[in-house]
């Protein structure tokens, strides 16, 4: 088992879905992602935040190991803030704010003792502030990266340049869509492949996720849950048990893709039970792996 680093954003979330709202709560891809990580390895991360972030709301994530020694609290700073409205299937929302706050001047600085992680997540974030921290690590075995929307329309520049550097590229249908320009999806991950990472997961919401490596492809179905209650994070819980997994074997060979892609569809069927970061915070490693051992099932056949 060795480490993962994760950089990312920690925000506050103002989320409506059909099934009510949550205001005001603890989100953000960083947060997500080392929520779900951290059962599998150990992680450290490194982000910012205002002081208006009460501290006790990240304890949650020390409890389980992660190490927040680069999680620099701006005093008088401003959180970032994030709010979303899921239409009523739960596969598409409208951003309806996004208030980068803190995160507008952020320049990330990695701990020196982090610097030599071997496996690297760079979540959803400024593609600039990912760039920064792939700069300051050394050789890592295995590197990750995600994105949204957001980054797509206003710094594709940026991203396409980050993206040549990475091993993995974790996106959504709609995203690797708005990306590629391709609407058939097996095209799309062949098209971001030739901007550089060899492995592409496409992720498709209640459909499952479409792992490309090379050019193998394998397919992963999602959990059929009866009740859906926040998509918010799924995404970056699927990365984060992602890259857990590939650390906690400590490789990326074909069939490591595989299975992290199963603990990733795992976590993320964690992520969308309740509103906020509270269902994966309380997940144990038993949960995980019955859960593992329900998608074996999901689709075994003779
Ligand atoms: P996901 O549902 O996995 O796409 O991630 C949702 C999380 O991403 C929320 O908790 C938000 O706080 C965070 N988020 C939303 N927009 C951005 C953005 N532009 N940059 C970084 N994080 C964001």
């Amino acid at each position: 088992m060795t480490q993962v680093l994760i950089v990312g954003s920690v925000g506050i979330d103002t989320i409506e879905t059909p099934f009510g709202r949550a205001e005001n709560v603890l989100g953000g891809s960083l947060v997500y992602a080392a929520a779900s990580a951290s059962l599998l390895a150990p992680v450290r991360v490194v982000g910012v935040a205002g002081d208006d972030l009460a501290p006790s709301e990240t304890e949650f994530l020390a409890k389980r190991g992660v190490d927040l020694a680069g999680l620099e609290i701006v005093p008088g700073g401003r959180t970032f803030r994030w709010s979303g409205r899921y239409h009523y299937d739960l596969n598409s929302r409208d951003t309806l704010a996004t208030h980068l706050n803190v995160l507008a001047d952020f320049d990330p600085k990695v701990p020196l003792p982090f610097r030599t992680t071997p496996f690297v997540f760079l979540a959803n974030v400024d593609p600039a502030l990912q760039a920064s921290v792939l700069r300051q690590v050394e050789r890592p075995r295995f590197t990750v990266l995600d994105t949204m929307n957001f980054w797509i329309e206003g710094r594709r520049a940026d991203l396409e340049r980050v993206l040549t550097h990475v091993d993995a590229f974790i996106v959504n249908d709609a995203e690797a869509r708005q990306l590629t320009g391709q609407a058939n999806l097996v095209k799309a991950a062949r098209a971001v492949q030739k901007l550089g990472p060899e492995t592409v997961v496409i992720k498709k919401g209640e459909h499952g996720a479409l792992l490309f490596h090379r050019d193998q492809v394998f397919s992963a179905p999602a959990y059929p849950l009866e009740e859906v209650y926040d998509p918010t994070g799924a995404g970056d819980a699927f990365a984060g048990g992602f890259i857990g997994h590939l650390a906690r074997v400590n490789r990326a060979e074909p069939e490591d893709l595989r299975r992290a892609v199963i603990v990733g569809s795992a976590l993320a069927s964690f992520a969308v039970e309740e509103f906020g970061v509270g269902r994966l915070a309380r997940v144990a490693t038993k949960d995980l792996e019955a859960r593992i051992r329900a998608f074996a099932d999901l689709s075994r056949f003779a």
